[in-house]
């Protein structure tokens, strides 16, 4: 744990980490406001990915020379110190390129082999695509159905609605840690310990959540945790999926091949137990080695630190943007992270993102994977300003003035 407290940390010098963040665009200094897409990687991140190429490089498992099991350690000190990060046992963790995988996985190896016709899913309405096409494909298959949980207008679940909607019916319930939209933080601690006590699996997709606070999967007491590595300043093609020993014992190979079989026989085969179970093939081993490094930069922060720096910024942003006639935030949920979507009356989204890239600010425009919530607000896009510990209160007011900017050229 961290002796520093956030006022005490250097988040100049912390800036200072991130090569990337020094650079200019169209001729002006980069302000970085979207990482809920992806986060900015620090030099230790870079450095480790690329030493293990020039020093490092093999393939995991499968060689006993030197550089085998060099290779085979760093993969495996990787899982051992995102599952202590995590709150978690390395064993129960399986490695993937990110949470589309892990929640695939989940689809497709326990629910396509146990959901019958008559069951039901249930999925918030604010779940990205990843959290609901793999069970809309599971659901179809199975004669399984969706069933949705709403939002309220200001961007909270409607909890009362959820819990009305955990019916007996109900076999699996995917509900998203933070809203990649609306910033929310929902009470999944709650929410899971509603729906074990109902029978219902839960799987949890932590996309947004581990980048921004400290994620203790063993209090959350859910059955699965989907997360994604490059959003919390590790390389892309990284993640991993969290699951119940019991679950996880149970569940068939998702792919087959190397790494995932204990023994071959054309007349058939026995497999692997898990995490190995679910890793077939060569996994991303220099990326997983690089998020390794990206818990230790964490760490050594202190993802409380982090949650309390980006907490000061969310407020800087939101009071600047409400004082601003004409802008709308949505995703006015009480709990929230530095994740703020708006609207800005007579201006496209697609418009304002274009203009304000022309000034140097990064901001995403679209449906953010997220169509049934654009649906709910009646919008095709929204734009989103979304913040790391790594911005600045300068970068904010930036941000503002090149808002002002573009909205004038707008007309
Ligand atoms: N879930 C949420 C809430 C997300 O924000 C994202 C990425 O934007 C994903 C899932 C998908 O993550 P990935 O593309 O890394 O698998």
């Amino acid at each position: 744990m961290n002796a520093a407290s956030p006022q005490t940390i250097d988040w100049t010098r912390v800036r200072g980490d991130f090569p990337l963040l020094a650079r200019q665009v169209h001729g002006k200094p980069l302000v970085y406001l979207d990482s809920a897409n992806t986060g900015q990687k620090p030099a230790s991140v870079i450095q480790c990915v690329d030493d293990f190429y020039r020093c490092h490089n093999a393939n995991v498992s499968r060689a006993v020379h030197a550089l085998g099991n060099e290779a085979t350690e760093a993969y495996e000190g990787a899982r051992t110190r995102l599952a202590r990060h995590l709150n978690v046992r390395a064993d129960d963790l399986v490695l993937t390129s990110g949470t589309t995988f892990a929640i695939n996985l989940v689809a497709y190896s326990w629910a396509l082999p146990r959901l019958r016709p008559g069951d039901v899913i249930l999925l918030t309405r604010m779940e990205h695509h990843a959290n609901i096409v793999p069970w809309q494909l599971v659901a179809e298959r199975t004669g399984a159905s969706i069933r949705v949980a709403e939002v309220t207008a200001e961007g909270v679940l409607d909890l009362d609605g959820l819990r009305a909607a955990m019916t007996s019916q109900v076999k699996l319930l995917g509900l998203t840690h933070v809203s990649n939209v609306l910033g929310t933080v929902n009470p999944v601690r709650d929410i899971c310990r509603e729906a074990r006590r109902r029978g219902i699996v839960t799987v949890v997709d932590g996309s947004q959540a581990v980048p921004h606070m400290p994620v203790d999967i063993a209090a959350i007491g859910c059955d699965f945790y989907a997360f994604t590595g490059h959003k919390m300043c590790g390389p892309t093609g990284t993640g991993g999926l969290w699951g119940r020993r019991e679950h996880l014992d149970a569940m068939p190979p998702f792919l087959g091949g190397g790494e995932m079989i204990r023994q071959v026989r054309f007349e058939g085969s026995t497999f692997n137990d898990p995490p190995h179970r679910f890793e077939a093939g060569t996994p991303n081993i220099a990326g997983h080695v690089g998020l390794g490094a990206a818990v230790d930069y964490l760490d050594a922060l202190g993802m409380d630190h982090i949650a309390a720096r980006e907490a000061d910024l969310l407020s800087h942003l939101t009071e600047s943007m409400r004082a601003e006639a004409g802008v709308r935030i949505i995703g006015t949920a009480p709990d929230k992270a530095a994740v703020t979507s708006f609207l800005v009356d007579g201006a496209h989204a697609h418009d304002l993102a274009t203009l304000l890239d022309l000034e140097g600010v990064a901001v995403r425009s679209g449906h953010h994977c997220a169509h049934p919530l654009m649906d709910f607000y009646g919008v095709p896009a929204t734009c989103r300003a979304s913040i790391a510990f790594y911005n600045t209160h300068g970068e904010i007011d930036a941000f503002m003035v090149a808002l002002r900017k573009v909205r004038r050229l707008l007309g």
